[in-house]
């Protein structure tokens, strides 16, 4: 066992407990589906505008507005007008929302890890997400996760000041987070002088990074459960940019 009642432990929701880029990815299929309904405009081309807005916007994070924002912005630049027709508005605002209104469905195994570290660990266990408080704090409850938790926290975003102040609402030292996005979770944890989990699950790509080789990396959630719990040995260690460069391990 590697927590102690005085451990704190915080876990990402998005990815690491409901499987959610998979929606992200639905909505560009049908945003690039529309325009080429629409414009006659080739897939790919729809897909390259996005990519070029979401990379511009990235840094106001996965907010709902955000992302109605991106889908606005990339058809408006295929269709290469000032703005977009006010009567497209309505098609594009349901394409963006599928991400935000789809049903959260805890991955397999996500939601029995879960009930085994709560019944296990006597210390703090808080859900820290981020985004829209209103949206995140509806989607953890429909997930049904949300009575495992001590305490929601939905971060503006998580930057290492965000996970500071999480760490000055408790007395502990010893804090870990257990995420899937290393630019959202497992960086700024160690910043705040968090231990981190890195879940390697689908992660939207502006959030990868390269992850320290000494933070011990997992394929999902329950594995990460597991080697806290059990301290059984952790699946690999290296993140799988590194891994042709040792010798194909994993
Ligand atoms: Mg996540």
């Amino acid at each position: 066992m590697r927590l102690t009642a005085e451990s704190l432990v915080c876990v990402d929701f998005d990815d690491t407990l409901v499987a959610n880029q998979q929606h992200f990815a639905r909505a560009l299929d049908d945003l690039a589906a529309f325009a080429h309904r629409r414009l006659g405009v080739a897939e790919e081309r729809t897909r390259a505008a996005f990519a070029a807005v979401d990379r511009r916007y990235h840094h106001h994070g996965r907010h709902r507005n955000r992302f109605l924002l991106t889908v606005l912005a990339a058809y408006c630049e295929v269709a290469g007008g000032d703005a977009v027709p006010l009567d497209l508005v309505p098609a594009l605002a349901a394409i963006a929302a599928h991400p935000y209104d789809a049903a959260p469905e805890p991955k397999p195994g996500a939601g029995e890890a879960l009930a085994r570290l709560r019944a296990a660990h006597g210390g703090p266990l808080w859900l820290a997400t981020s985004g829209d408080p209103v949206v995140q704090v509806g989607r953890v409850e429909r997930s049904g996760l949300r009575p495992a938790f001590d305490a929601v926290h939905v971060l503006p975003d998580k930057t290492p000041a965000a996970f500071r102040g999480l760490a000055a609402q408790v007395p502990h030292t010893d804090r870990w987070m257990i995420g899937n996005a290393p630019r959202s979770d497992i960086l700024p944890a160690l910043a705040a002088g968090f231990r981190a989990c890195w879940v390697r699950q689908t992660t939207w790509e502006l959030d990868m990074a390269p992850v320290p080789s000494d933070v011990p990396t997992f394929d999902d959630f329950a594995s990460a459960v597991a080697w806290l719990l059990e301290g059984t040995s952790r699946q690999d260690r290296l993140p799988p940019d590194r891994m042709a460069h040792q010798g194909g391990m994993g």
